[in-house]
């Protein structure tokens, strides 16, 4: 019997390290999943054994039962019951909106509604609310969705905040935030345009020596040129070329990830550069 208690604490471990990660790294609509190998790795079937029979059963008692969910410093506010697998919220870190820092947080409290109990894979809703410890002031709240194994971030509030790199321009640090927010949440087209719109803002914050009313795209991508100096321009990647790219992407509709990814670099690259150059 002992055997049955250790499989309970190992889940329940790697329960705790799920939350931790989904809560600390994930963004929002994302998952993480753990597996039946994750639990039992040195289960086989051809050679199971007395002992590997009765842990799982143990286990799959304790995977089709519900979770229950709670503080340390409370007791829960409403639980499922005679939930065998209970978890202590983890601290987690994650930005706080008054200290405008990643800071940790502990649980405040939390509440469990659960549905589809009795049919595989189980299904709970966990609604979760931290606070700040630095201010005890700022709380960030999440809705967590099990299904089975599986723990998708499906809520949170306030909405992640993104912290640009210092040497991103003031004016246009919002469309940075945007963007990675819009790629984190797989809306990967949204992110491709607040993108182009960070190069373009900038370019028309910039007081180019354009000539005319309404310039286009590449008319001011042409004068923003004409400002750099040819070393700069041979070793940094060219906004010029970089909002090309994100044009086309966006004219054909085409949510390219791999697209995202590099323009974000060759964007950073950029302005770090400008910042060496002192421009
Ligand atoms: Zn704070």
């Amino acid at each position: 019997m002992v055997k049955i208690v250790n499989t309970r604490e190992e889940l329940e471990n790697i329960i705790l390290n799920m939350l931790r990660k989904l809560l600390c790294d994930k963004h929002l609509y994302q998952s993480v999943e753990s597996s039946f190998k994750e639990i039992f790795p040195s289960y086989h079937e051809k050679n199971e054994s007395d002992q590997d029979r009765i842990r799982l059963k143990s286990i799959n008692n304790l995977l089709n039962t519900p979770w229950s969910v709670y503080c340390s410093r409370r007791q829960p506010i409403h639980n499922t019951g005679n939930s065998e697998v209970s978890i202590n919220l983890p601290n987690i870190q994650t930005f706080c909106h008054c200290c405008k820092s990643r800071e940790a947080f502990r649980a405040e409290s939390s509440v469990v509604s659960s549905s589809r109990v009795f049919e595989a894979p189980i299904r709970q809703v966990f609604l979760v609310s931290f606070v700040c410890q630095k201010c005890s002031n700022a709380n960030v709240d999440f809705t967590i969705t099990r299904s089975g194994l599986k723990l998708t971030l499906s809520g949170r509030s306030p909405i992640e905040t993104v912290v640009p790199p210092q040497y991103i321009p003031k004016g246009v640090r919002k469309y940075y935030s945007d963007a990675v927010i819009d790629y984190n949440t797989g809306a990967i087209l949204e992110g491709l345009f607040m993108l182009r719109t960070l190069i373009e803002q900038f370019w028309k914050s910039s007081n180019l020596a354009v000539g005319i009313d309404r310039p286009t795209g590449d008319e001011l991508g042409d004068a923003y040129n004409d400002t750099l100096k040819p070393s700069f321009k041979e070793e940094f990647p060219s906004l010029k070329m970089i909002y090309a790219e994100l044009s086309k992407a966006i004219h054909e509709a085409r949510e390219d990830r791999d697209l995202f990814k590099k323009s974000l670099e060759d964007i950073e690259r950029h302005f770090d550069a400008r910042r060496l150059f002192k421009l």
